[in-house]
């Protein structure tokens, strides 16, 4: 396929992980360079400077994220990991928005954006992750769901400037993550389609048509040609399949 945007393959490795195991995982994995297509692990904070260590040692193609971050630079947030602390470690790339942060640590719309604002202001490139439940696929609301959870994102001047450049998105079917039910390519090409359109509302052609959006949910080396084959699929976001280097691998062979 005559591809409009380049491939992303991000692995989401969640709290699994830690620094020994990524040294093992970095250790075991060989990655070639792609000209149409970047490979990113999100890894856990703890694990980044491993990460970071390793990939530059190997010279990996390989790019590291982290999987949140908090939307103040410094303060009384116990508990929390700033976008200077990340800057420090050497990172550049940020996920938002998880479904599991939203469904377990309260993160509203609201807070996503003050994230995503904070992120893009401290030169972090973002990928922002939007998705329905199952009740709300199917009770007919997909569309409004996903519209609701960009709507202020693609209000907001300082988001909408980096749409295309350092702000993408994840289209992660929440009944799709963790559960080994994936997306049909159809399901996926459609409701992407409908996210680009409502981007190419809201900021014209040249953006709209920068911007990756991938597909997450239940992706592996088994389903991820068929998706890759659907025109506004521009890569995946991957749990379960990026935690071993061969599955990594094998999807990275698949790009
Ligand atoms: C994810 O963590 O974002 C994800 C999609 O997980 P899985 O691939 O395991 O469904």
């Amino acid at each position: 396929m005559n591809r409009k945007r380049p491939i992303l393959l991000a692995g989401n490795w969640k709290m699994n992980h830690g620094p020994k195991a990524t040294r093992d995982f970095l250790s075991q994995i060989q990655l070639e360079k792609k000209n149409h297509a970047k490979a990113r692990i999100y890894a856990p904070y703890l694990s980044l400077s491993a990460a970071t260590s390793l990939v530059s040692e190997k010279q990996l193609p390989l790019q590291i994220g982290a999987q949140n971050l908090h939307y103040e630079r410094s303060g009384a947030f116990t508990g929390e990991i700033s976008g200077p602390m990340l800057s420090e470690a050497g990172i550049q790339q940020v996920l938002i928005g998880h479904s599991e942060r939203r469904q377990f640590f309260g993160e509203t719309n609201e807070s996503i954006l003050l994230k995503t604002k904070s992120a893009l202001e401290q030169g972090f490139e973002v990928l922002l992750c939007i998705g329905e439940l199952l009740s709300e696929r199917e009770s007919g609301r997909t569309e409004s769901v996903l519209r609701e959870q960009l709507a202020r994102i693609l209000e907001n001047p300082d988001c909408k400037a980096q749409f295309g450049a350092r702000l993408h998105l994840a289209y992660e079917p929440v009944w799709a993550i963790g559960t080994g039910v994936v997306a049909t390519p159809d399901q996926a090409q459609s409701t992407h389609a409908f996210i680009r359109s409502l981007l190419l509302q809201a900021l014209g052609e040249a953006k709209t048509r920068d911007t990756l959006i991938l597909y997450g949910g239940s992706v592996t080396p088994a389903n991820f040609k068929d998706l890759l084959a659907c025109s506004e699929i521009d890569g995946g976001l991957v749990g379960g399949a990026s935690l071993k280097p061969d599955s990594f691998r094998a999807l990275w062979d698949l790009v």
